[in-house]
């Protein structure tokens, strides 16, 4: 038996690529976005009553982590790559339908579309539902997860002062908390775990229209080189 669903809208995204994008939402809160909603679903009626709500679930698809043959197990990054575990006790990507939920603040509401912060999803990310966060019912007082049971440990992250320079000045282009945005994601440390830098080496990825470039000049510290636009 299989179903169809269709996307009600795409996540147009300060994240371009998948590395570097926070591993859930809310933990960097200046990545922002907007869902543009396809009709009909882009008439005010759909979202009518949304702007007395702060944060919603969206429901999605991993398009970019689609397969055709079901994993049983995987490697959550959270557990260093090495260690696998069954599929339905992480939030892994690769996964059965392939269908993300993230909570994310809900900035604006307009017809049409829905301005967004803390979000941890690719731009083009295509949504499948929006649902009302319930505090009385999603947050969970007793609950626990021994596999991850607070947020990622961050590390420090330092500019070479023309690199700072040069992201103020995108930030103000874009009207974009664009400095804040680096930092909270580079202090989750987006490398792979098992790979452990040289100072020479040099990581870059795309947050909006610029490609930031940072390097490990020791062990558990990040230091931004530049930050230009996109070639
Ligand atoms: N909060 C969601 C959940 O629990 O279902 C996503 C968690 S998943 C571990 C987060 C990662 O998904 C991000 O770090 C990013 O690399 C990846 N990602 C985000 N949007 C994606 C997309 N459209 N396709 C494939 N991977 C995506």
């Amino acid at each position: 038996m299989s179903y169809s669903v269709s996307p009600i809208g795409f996540v147009r995204s300060c994240f371009k690529e998948k590395f570097a994008i926070p591993r859930q939402p809310q933990l960097a809160p200046a990545a922002r976005g907007v869902l543009e909603l396809l009709a009909p679903f882009d008439n005010g009626d759909a979202i009518q009553g949304l702007e007395q709500v702060s944060h919603v679930w969206l429901l999605f698809l991993f398009h970019q982590a689609l397969e055709d043959k079901p994993r049983l197990k995987v490697r959550p990054p959270r557990l260093g790559g090495n260690q696998s575990v069954g599929v339905f006790s992480t939030r892994a990507t690769h996964r059965p339908n392939g269908i993300g939920q993230s909570v994310v603040k809900l900035d604006k509401v307009e017809p049409g579309k829905l301005w967004l912060s803390g979000i941890d999803l690719l731009d083009g990310t295509p949504v499948l539902d929006i649902k009302p966060y319930v505090p009385y019912a999603d947050s969970v007082m007793e609950a626990y997860n021994r596999i991850a049971d607070s947020a990622p440990a961050l590390i420090g992250v330092t500019w070479q002062d023309e690199a700072l320079l040069q992201a103020h000045s995108h930030a103000q282009r874009l009207a974009e908390p664009l400095v804040a945005l680096i930092e909270q994601c580079l202090a989750q440390d987006p490398r792979p775990a098992y790979q452990q830098p040289s100072p020479e080496r040099r990581y870059g990825v795309r947050f909006w229209d610029v490609d930031v470039h940072w390097h490990y000049p020791q062990p558990g510290c990040i230091r931004v080189l530049d930050v230009l636009l996109a070639g």
